[in-house]
């Protein structure tokens, strides 16, 4: 018998995890009962709302549910990682509570677990249902990412995926704290699959990816994975101070050789404003990478767990 847990991050997920929690038996009961033993792990990731209410709600019907519950809202990534680390099976599977990862697609994730694959990854096709905005900050942003990283990241990959209880292992260990699975999961190699799919529309609610939490995890994915934009970095300091060299001379020249000095007063202030700018930005990157050291080395949990309840079976 087999073991396989879905791990499930919540963060005011309320009004979806009751036909979350449908698809996901209905699924079940539709495997063979002596091949596999399901459940399922909601980890709260400190909503506001009453999710962790209805979870408990939820786990009172069905024994197969387990759950734990942060302290406060640590993040998605976070979340699965909690759920890797307190959940024992021969595979997990980690997706969305609001439906956008379609639970259908639960039994060809792990058919192809059962051909040998040790991860399983899904990919989402470009939806109709998909805002504009969304699609076109996902693909800059996997456009970038790849640009400047050593790992190579399928654009539209989404953290829908099933993986071995070997890789499992190995993620364990891993305890960095920006954790970006999309980045990790292609670095660890093993033998992976892609599945495709078409997104359905977020059930209910709003995107919990706000656009700063957007635009940080862009920001940890492209940092955890590249020294590329320090080394940019150095590039356009080196590009730059030639041009300033240049314009040095051609200064000075101006100075002793003509009498119109005062003249290319618009250039000065150009070309100051210009450096002042960069040169900001390239603090910024530095203080970005530094500000990871710092971080990581303070060694801190992730996350913090407040309550957990994790049946024998799955631990
Ligand atoms: N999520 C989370 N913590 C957060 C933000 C999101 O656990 O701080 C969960 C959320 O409840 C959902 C999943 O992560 O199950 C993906 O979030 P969402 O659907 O809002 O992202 P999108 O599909 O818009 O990228
Ligand atoms: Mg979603």
């Amino acid at each position: 018998m087999k073991k396989i847990s879905i791990i499930v991050p919540c963060f005011n997920e309320k009004e979806n995890l009751p036909y979350l929690n449908q698809k996901l038996q209905e699924v079940f009961s539709n495997q063979p009962k002596e091949k596999y033993s399901f459940r399922i792990v909601f980890v709260n990731d400190g909503s506001a709302d009453d999710t962790l209410l209805e979870i408990k709600e939820l786990r009172k019907q069905f024994s197969n549910i387990d759950y734990l519950s942060f302290s406060r809202n640590f993040g998605h990534q976070q979340a699965i990682k909690a759920g890797i680390d307190c959940v024992n099976a021969d595979a997990i599977i980690t997706m969305d509570a609001d439906l956008q990862h379609p639970p259908k697609l639960i039994p060809e994730l792990i058919k192809n677990w059962e051909k040998g694959y040790e991860i399983v990854n899904s990919k989402r096709f470009d939806s109709k249902n998909q805002s504009f905005m969304k699609k076109l900050t996902s693909k800059s942003f996997y456009a970038l990412l790849n640009k400047l990283s050593y790992v190579k990241i399928e654009p539209g990959t989404a953290d829908f995926r099933l993986l071995d209880k070997k890789v499992i292992e190995q993620l364990r260990n891993l305890n960095e704290q920006n954790l970006f699975f999309r980045g990790v999961i292609p670095w660890l190699g093993f033998s992976q699959h892609t599945i495709d799919y078409y997104p359905d529309e977020r059930k209910y609610g709003k995107t919990k990816y706000t656009a700063k939490k957007m635009i940080s995890l862009a920001i940890t994915g492209i940092t955890s994975f590249s020294i590329k934009p320090l080394r940019i970095s150095i590039f356009v300091g080196l590009f730059l101070s030639v041009v300033a060299i240049f314009y040095m001379l051609y200064a000075l020249y101006i100075g002793f050789f003509t009498d119109k000095a005062i003249e290319g007063w618009t250039s000065v202030i150009v070309s100051v404003l210009f450096i002042g700018g960069l040169q900001l930005l390239m603090l910024g990157i530095l203080g970005e990478y530094i500000g990871k050291i710092f971080i990581e080395n303070k060694k801190r949990p992730n996350y913090i767990i407040d309550q957990i309840d994790i049946s024998n079976e799955n631990q």
